[in-house]
């Protein structure tokens, strides 16, 4: 079974912990540059993208997990984690780090005031078996994705996106290479699926 890690600066870590688990993987926060070197892939939990930011500095695993990332470690980020992994935030704060991995702006809070959190469920490519509840905290959206980033998931109903398939939505999730994405919280719902496919990802690398 590959080890993967749950960067354990904030967030929730506890439950993708326990979703790894029972996924097929041996998992264990990651907290040092040490822990890091051990683990086949890494997820960046939810939380707030700005408080783990300044954390990630200030533990100083920021260099050594933007190398690690860049190296081609896989990664998957969730709510938080998907606008750290982004190259570039919009809303964000003037001081926010980012790893990087991913070719994509995403804005955070997206949503909006109105529809702070919702659930919805949705069809994720890649996932096998119908759509997958998810479950969206002061999520953030892929405002625009390079070309080499394949969407996964969009939700309906969503505000136009420039130069892309208005009626489609805003996308949600995406996959570039080893890095996995999703505005929403598969850890959240006892439906492993997502975390599945991360580990398979994690897997064929090792
Ligand atoms: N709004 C949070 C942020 O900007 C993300 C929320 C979440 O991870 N549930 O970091």
């Amino acid at each position: 079974e590959p080890l993967i890690g749950v960067l354990a600066l904030q967030g929730d870590v506890r439950e993708h912990l326990s979703a790894l688990r029972t996924s097929g993987a041996r998992a264990e926060p990651v907290r040092r540059e040490s822990e890091l070197a051990e683990v086949d892939g890494l997820v960046v939990p939810g939380g707030e993208s700005t408080t783990i930011s300044r954390l990630l500095a200030m533990f100083g695993l920021l260099e050594p997990l933007r190398e690690r990332i860049a190296g081609g470690m896989p990664a998957y980020g969730s709510c938080a984690g998907m606008i750290l992994l982004a190259s570039k935030v919009l809303d964000g704060r003037e001081d926010q780090h980012q790893l990087g991995g991913l070719d994509v702006i995403v804005r955070r809070n997206a949503f909006g005031r109105q529809v702070d959190s919702f659930e919805e469920d949705l069809p994720v490519a890649g996932v096998d078996g119908g759509p997958v509840h998810a479950v969206f905290i002061r999520a953030p959206w892929v405002e625009s994705a390079s070309p080499e980033v394949e969407v996964l998931a969009r939700v309906p109903g969503t505000p136009d996106v420039p130069g892309g398939d208005e009626a489609a939505g805003r996308i949600v999730a995406v996959r570039q290479g080893r890095v996995l994405a999703t505005a929403f919280h598969p850890e959240l719902t006892g439906d492993t699926r997502v975390h599945r496919l991360f580990v398979e990802m994690v897997t064929e690398e090792r």
